[in-house]
């Protein structure tokens, strides 16, 4: 008897997990490493991706700890120690990798980590032509 419930429960838990909706386990994970729980801290510092992006940085940027708990602990942290243009780069390049990462959860592109620098820089340094541009103006 007790053989027969145990082997009862097995099949129902076996249905349950099998049918149960996959993507709200799916979202715990990193959709670009698969290897730890995604969170901004992860993905804009931790990530390989992430982190094959930041070693393509020169300086303190390259530098910095990796061991702050979330996104915000993390700026602060940079916000600390980096110059202003330095903590504009830094946060430049930070919302290139979210990019990357956004067009490859929801378009299946993976950029290369040198494409997301080189975009990053470009970016930063019009928008800083144009804020110079419009101070003169
Ligand atoms: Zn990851």
């Amino acid at each position: 008897m007790v053989i027969m419930m145990t082997t009862r429960l097995q099949i129902e838990q076996k249905f349950l997990l099998e049918n149960l909706p996959q993507p709200a386990l799916a979202y715990d994970k990193c959709e670009v490493c698969c290897q730890k729980t995604e969170s901004a801290g992860h993905l804009l510092w931790e990530c390989p991706l992430a982190r094959n992006v930041w070693a393509l940085c020169r300086g303190k940027i390259q530098k910095c700890s990796n061991d702050a708990q979330d996104f915000f602990a993390l700026f602060w942290m940079q916000a600390d120690r980096l110059t202003k243009m330095e903590l504009d780069r830094w946060a430049t390049i930070s919302w290139a990798i979210w990019n990357a990462r956004n067009k490859f959860y929801f378009e299946k592109i993976q950029q290369h980590p040198k494409a997301i620098m080189e975009g990053a820089i470009a970016y930063l340094d019009e928008y800083q032509k144009l804020a110079a541009a419009t101070r003169t103006l």
